[in-house]
């Protein structure tokens, strides 16, 4: 099914994020997790894409696993910096033929240190949209958006812009970079009501498990901002066993009051890990995200 079309139901819903992992150890324990998570009927789960492309088969076969072995609906995330058209509509053609019906069309950020030339066929993630429109119309896109603002954009107002073009060619919904400052999404979501995009939003929640794990996302998400109140708590902590309490409790705290605002759609960041995902709806007082409805 099109994840549109469970976004068109009346919600709210989760959804979780994976990345492939890259030993057989690691994908038995990702499997343990998402048979864990299975009994919070997520809307659907999502699996990364390696910068690049660098993790391009084990992305594809992660997401064919996790279709034929499950009943979930699976999105697969395709960033498109440093590939070929050629290259893309083979992965396209790969992914079609394999059932595969819905992508995150992704830019991607350049390799750091690229060997050779990098190959620019694709500037931004609005062209990759319009690729696979092109080629596989019946594909499922979404796209992502950044609270905070994404740290290359040049100003806020080019950035509405930018992902009113993203909409404007095709994108069925928006799923956001993490933040840990609900201001943050509301300020977003206000944002893009005044610029006209009116698909849905899902808000992106990563609960803090450890502080390399803070550091490591800190760098991946380029500018998340962490609030003072939240790294004084962190700082008082003396293992990662409590930094991982204050994480459960503080995203905890922003889904209660993204749902209090009427937020349909959370999407978690589980780094493959099931246990902070649970914590937290164990905290919320539900066993099955079925049961979130009664919440509104
Ligand atoms: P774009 O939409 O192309 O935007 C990139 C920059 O270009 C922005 O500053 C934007 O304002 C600007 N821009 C956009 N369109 C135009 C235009 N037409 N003209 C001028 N400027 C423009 N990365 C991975 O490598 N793998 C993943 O699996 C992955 N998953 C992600 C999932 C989510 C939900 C999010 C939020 C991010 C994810 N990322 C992933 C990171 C993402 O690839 C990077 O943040 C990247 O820098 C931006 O990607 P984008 O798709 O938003 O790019």
């Amino acid at each position: 099914m099109h994840i549109a079309q469970i976004l068109r139901k009346p919600g709210p819903r989760i959804s979780f994020e994976f990345f492939p992992p890259r030993t057989p150890e690691a994908s038995e324990q990702l499997f343990t997790s998402i048979q864990e998570l299975m009994p919070l009927r997520p809307a659907y789960v999502s699996v990364t894409y390696g910068a690049g492309g660098s993790t391009r088969s084990l992305t594809h076969d992660l997401v064919v696993r996790i279709q034929q072995e499950t009943s979930l609906s699976v999105v697969s995330h395709l960033t498109c910096v440093g590939h070929t058209r050629a290259q893309m509509q083979e992965i396209l053609s790969r992914y079609h033929a394999s059932g595969i019906m819905n992508v995150l069309a992704l830019r991607g950020d350049p390799p750091r240190q690229s060997e050779g030339p990098l190959i620019t066929e694709f500037a931004h993630a609005s062209d990759l949209l319009r690729f696979i429109k092109e080629q596989q119309p019946e594909m499922g896109i979404g796209v992502a958006g950044f609270p905070e603002g994404h740290p290359e954009t040049p100003n806020r107002l080019k950035e509405m812009e930018n992902l009113k073009g993203k909409v404007d060619a095709g994108a069925d919904y928006i799923c956001t970079q993490m933040f840990f400052d609900n201001r943050d999404f509301f300020d977003f979501r206000e944002r893009c009501e005044l610029a006209r995009i009116r698909v849905p939003i899902i808000a992106g929640i990563m609960p803090i498990t450890s502080r390399a794990g803070m550091e490591r996302m800190a760098e991946l998400a380029l500018g998340i901002r962490y609030p003072a109140r939240l790294l004084k708590a962190i700082e008082r902590c003396e293992n990662d066993e409590q930094v991982a309490r204050v994480g459960i409790h503080w995203a905890t705290e922003q889904v209660l009051d993204l749902m209090d605002q009427d937020v349909r759609d959370i999407h978690f960041y589980t780094l493959n890990r099931s246990r902070p995902t649970l914590a937290i709806h164990r905290a919320l007082g539900l066993a099955d995200a079925a049961l979130l409805k009664d919440q509104i």
